[in-house]
């Protein structure tokens, strides 16, 4: 664990001061919540999965030209990051129906959507992160009519980026969560950065060809191999990890 000065816990990260102004340690744990936390849970290594794939996603994202404030991983389960005020509103994006849209509407989960849609949800544990409109949004000031057509942009583009990079290794973006927040240069001025993880906690992702899930749906439905499912998003990813390095 880190010596420095936690800042906010979350189900599975912590976040520490960063040791310079404007930076934050996001620090991967292996416990996993579901079902507003109803549903507790450790996979074990999957912290220092989860920190090596969002930081792939992350980086391949600024490379495009995301606005990320991912800075640099530090260690197996530590990275460093840009330091931001949280916009309380997650972003979903759907590419074929599951999850709650399945649910909600009757829509049978590994529906192709027509298109890919956004939908968006106040993040509130004590009201189960309710459905809100982009009317609501800016009328509550969550964010301004501008910050809102910048984050819905964003994530289209963020969405476009990963469906291509993950058809590239045999997986469908199924759906995902995007977190946004707000990084003040000054006082007065302040860029919109993609912040928080992507990662199999947050995303859904099939096999192409089997449709076997590799991800926290594992968790959630009592599937089993929830390790050896994110192990093969990160291997099939490229990306390399030696447990014997674990710090
Ligand atoms: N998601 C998330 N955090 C949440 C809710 C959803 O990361 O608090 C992700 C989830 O992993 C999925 C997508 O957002 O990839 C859509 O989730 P959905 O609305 O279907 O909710 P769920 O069925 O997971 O409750």
């Amino acid at each position: 664990m880190s010596r420095r000065r936690p800042i906010y816990e979350g189900k599975a990260k912590i976040l520490y001061e960063g040791p310079e102004p404007g930076t934050l340690v996001q620090y991967f744990k292996d416990d996993a919540t579901a079902f507003n936390a109803q549903k507790k849970g450790t996979i074990e290594g999957k912290g220092v999965l989860n920190n090596r794939i969002s930081e792939h996603v992350m980086t391949l994202l600024g490379n495009v030209g995301i606005p990320t404030h991912f800075i640099r991983r530090l260690n197996m389960r530590e990275q460093l990051v840009k330091r931001v005020d949280i916009i309380p509103i997650e972003v979903i994006v759907r590419n074929i129906a599951a999850g709650s849209l399945s649910k909600r509407l009757g829509i049978e989960e590994g529906t192709p959507l027509p298109r890919s849609v956004i939908e968006f949800c106040y993040k509130s544990d004590e009201h189960g992160d309710p459905l809100v409109g982009e009317d609501l949004i800016t009328a509550m000031g969550w964010m301004n009519p501008r910050e809102l057509d910048e984050v819905m942009g964003l994530s289209l583009r963020v969405n476009d980026f990963m469906s291509g990079l993950f058809a590239g290794i045999g997986i469908k973006l199924v759906d995902f969560k995007l977190e946004f927040g707000r990084y003040y240069v000054n006082e007065e001025e302040h860029q919109i950065l993609l912040a928080d993880e992507i990662s199999p906690d947050n995303c859904r992702l099939w096999d192409a060809a089997t449709s076997e899930k590799l991800d926290k749906d594992r968790f959630r439905r009592d599937l089993g191999g929830v390790a050896e499912a994110y192990q093969t998003i990160a291997r099939r990813l490229g990306i390399r990890i030696d447990p014997q390095t674990e710090n």
